[in-house]
């Protein structure tokens, strides 16, 4: 049964399949983990999957992953029990999104995984005006098998969205646990936002007690302009949705309202498009 409060990745009992019915997305998106392994080549202080490893999605069974998504695509049209409960206007694929318990593109697989989920789409009427997405950290937007997918993706009118959370090196290491610079996540993004639609996904929050600075804002604004501005989609801003799986989940706070809003008002100077999730 499908319920809003139940973000369980497990909850269809299926490997790489996992639907979540989503308030946002007005109904059920179908998130594809390609990382059941819960390994990520980052760390975030504010991930949200329990049991977190550095690392790199397993190899995928691209059978296995074609017949859960058929199993269950199937079991939307043809059974009703699994909307027990849900509204009749939730009762739809609002996306396909790859996602999961880690870095999707890590998966040597990935490139197929697009064009599987681009058949898919193609085969099921129903599912013409579905939305199919790419949620990534970006990192390795430049090698090129990822390349290829994301501009496959770009091909199927989908769209990526693609993590930033600071804007120098020391805030990638704090929030990320990674070493970065500013420059290669511009030019990463920037090569994202020419093969696909693209937009920029941040979570902002209350670290010890402190929310973004000011001038932390400044440089995540100079990243975003060295990308290009004109190049992106807009800002999915997120507030802490739910609780940080990781060591620094104590010191971890959701900003008030007020505060992200305003963050939200200084991105919207550049011109660009922002969405708030507190
Ligand atoms: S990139 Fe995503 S999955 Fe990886 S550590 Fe960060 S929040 Fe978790």
């Amino acid at each position: 049964m499908l319920t809003i409060a139940d973000h369980d990745r497990a909850a269809a009992g299926l490997r790489y399949v996992y639907p979540v019915l989503s308030r946002r997305a007005q109904g059920i998106s179908i998130g594809i983990n390609l990382n059941p392994n819960n390994a990520c080549n980052w760390r975030c202080i504010y991930c949200q999957v329990p049991g977190l490893t550095r690392g790199r999605a397993p190899e995928i069974e691209m059978d296995r992953l074609e017949d859960e998504l058929r199993g269950f695509l199937s079991r939307l049209a043809e059974d009703e029990s699994i909307f027990t409960g849900v509204a009749r206007d939730m009762r739809r694929v609002a996306d396909l999104a790859i996602s999961g318990n880690g870095e999707p593109t890590t998966a040597s697989e990935f490139p197929q995984v697009v064009e599987l989920l681009g058949r898919m789409r193609a085969e099921r009427p129903a599912l013409r005006d579905v939305q199919i997405r790419l949620i990534t950290n970006g990192s390795l937007v430049e090698r090129a098998p990822v390349s290829r997918g994301i501009r496959t993706l770009g091909e199927l009118d989908g769209e990526v969205w693609f993590k930033v959370d600071a804007g120098s090196a020391a805030g990638f290491r704090r929030i990320n646990d990674t070493r970065l610079s500013p420059q290669a996540v511009a030019r990463r993004l920037a090569r994202c936002a020419s093969l696909c639609r693209t937009w920029v996904q941040s979570c902002v929050f209350r670290l010890d007690g402190a929310g973004p600075q000011s001038r932390e804002i400044d440089e995540y604004l100079t990243l975003l302009r060295t990308a290009g501005i004109e190049r992106l989609q807009g800002v999915l801003l997120y507030g802490l949705a739910r609780p940080s799986m990781q060591p620094e989940a104590p010191r971890l706070s959701a900003l008030p309202a007020g505060e992200l809003d305003a963050i939200a008002g200084r991105i919207r100077e550049t011109g660009l498009r922002v969405r708030v999730s507190p």
